[in-house]
């Protein structure tokens, strides 16, 4: 089964299934989503708006805006559009305007990624041995500090924004042992596995206290195929950890992310399935069985980590606007820490630049100056946050703006 569009017909909204050109429709031109969007904030022209991203999208899909002229300006609205969600946040109506950016970017055949990080990342689904190779070697070779020396080469830019979030330290491989009866699942992200072992380790021990846990591995989750490829190539990855969840404990086992991204993504399967009825409903059995961190954190800690200043939360999610996940992190971290805890609003928590690391548009380091400014302003000793790639890019910001405060997945309050 493949689909033969390249990108999605339906969207499964907060609000229920609606077609694209639906779903852009919804959208009422209140206006309300404008003052949260960092990129109307940074150039407040009525296009950079998400309302104005929503109407253009429209008359795209109403054959309005053809032609190579409309064709080049639709490509820089597109990429002025970081996928940070907070529009979704303010909205009313939970319009999904990163969702529809996604399928306008399909639509238009606009990638973003350069070409060699695509191709790097898209070998965890092809060949993860390779890919496994390829990133070790690349942390080794950084470690010496030369690896930043590689940027210069044509079509390697990316790398001297990678060398700047990546642990400064070569990091211990992760490792956990083998289970042959699990009855539980811990899908580690990237970040987790390769740079954020910790991270890894502290989601694994807590499930392990419970659960026999099968760790999968140096398994692509189809969200970088879905963020960055067409929808094609999204579908097949997800059949294949689909498959691999039937065929694991009869389909029934929970499967951990640490990623708030990866969870909503393989949250939303099924909609990656629409025309294909039976692998549907096998996405939206597996959907069920979809778990975050949250669900699994103790009721109550032996140990709470003590900080006299304030702890602030910034959600970061760029696929969906609420969730359960999205709202169990900061009543538990309320609980923790009572008056010294802060929920920063949507108009200033932060948000990964650029929406999904490694990329860095021109407004990227705008958005995480901002973000570090509103940690400064709560005089914030520690910011928690919901996926590793927030935790690098804002650590990295950090370190380099407001020292004295420290990113911390939601994970590490396992210890
Ligand atoms: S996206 Fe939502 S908040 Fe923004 S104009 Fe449309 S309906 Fe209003
Ligand atoms: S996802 Fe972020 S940058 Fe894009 S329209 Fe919404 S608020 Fe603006």
């Amino acid at each position: 089964m493949t689909s033969r569009a390249k990108n999605l017909t339906h969207l499964h909204t907060t609000l229920g299934v609606r077609s694209l050109y639906d779903s852009v429709c919804f959208c009422n031109r209140c206006g309300l989503c404008a003052s949260a969007c960092p990129a109307y904030q940074e150039n407040p022209l009525e296009p950079n708006s998400p309302r104005g991203r929503n109407q253009a999208m429209r008359l795209f899909l109403e054959g309005k805006l053809k032609g190579k002229k409309h064709r080049a300006a639709l490509r820089a609205l597109l990429t002025s559009c970081s996928l940070c969600g907070k529009c979704v946040q303010v909205c009313p109506g939970q319009i999904p305007t990163p969702a529809h950016m996604l399928e306008f970017r399909r639509l238009l055949n606009a990638p973003l990624l350069p070409g060699s990080l695509f191709y790097l990342l898209r070998l965890r689904e092809t060949s993860p041995r390779l890919f496994n190779f390829i990133v070790r070697t690349g942390l080794w070779i950084n470690r010496l500090k030369i690896l930043s020396l590689f940027a210069a080469l044509p079509g390697l830019s990316w790398l001297k924004h990678t060398c700047e979030i990546l642990p400064k330290q070569t990091p211990k491989p992760f490792n956990a042992p083998l289970q042959t009866r699990p009855n539980f699942i811990y899908l580690p992200s990237l970040e987790a596995e390769f740079f954020l072992p910790e991270m890894a380790y502290s989601a694994y021990h807590m499930a392990a206290k419970k659960h026999r846990v099968a760790v999968w591995k140096n398994t692509a989750s189809g969200l970088f195929e879905y963020l960055y490829g067409d929808i094609r190539l999204a579908q097949k990855t997800v059949r294949r950890l689909l498959l691999r969840h039937q065929h694991t404990g009869n389909g029934k086992l929970p499967l951990l992310c640490d990623s708030i991204d990866v969870y909503h993504f393989l949250k939303q399967a099924p909609q990656l399935f629409e025309g294909f009825p039976a692998w549907q409903q096998k996405a939206q059995h597996f959907a069920q069985h979809v778990i975050f961190i949250t669900d699994i954190l103790p009721k109550r800690f032996k140990t709470i980590p003590h900080f006299e200043n304030p702890v602030l939360f910034m959600p970061s999610s760029i696929l969906q606007g609420t969730s359960p996940a999205l709202k169990a992190a900061p009543q538990i971290l309320q609980t923790l820490f009572k008056k010294n805890f802060v929920e920063c609003g949507y108009k200033q928590a932060g948000t990964i630049a650029a929406g999904y690391g490694f990329i860095r548009g021109s407004h990227a380091n705008a958005y995480q100056l901002q973000t570090v400014r509103t940690v400064a302003q709560n005089q914030a000793q520690a910011v928690f946050v919901l996926s590793g790639l927030a935790a690098m890019e804002l650590g990295c910001s950090l370190r380099q703006f407001y020292p004295s405060a420290q990113v911390r997945h939601i994970a590490d309050l396992n210890g």
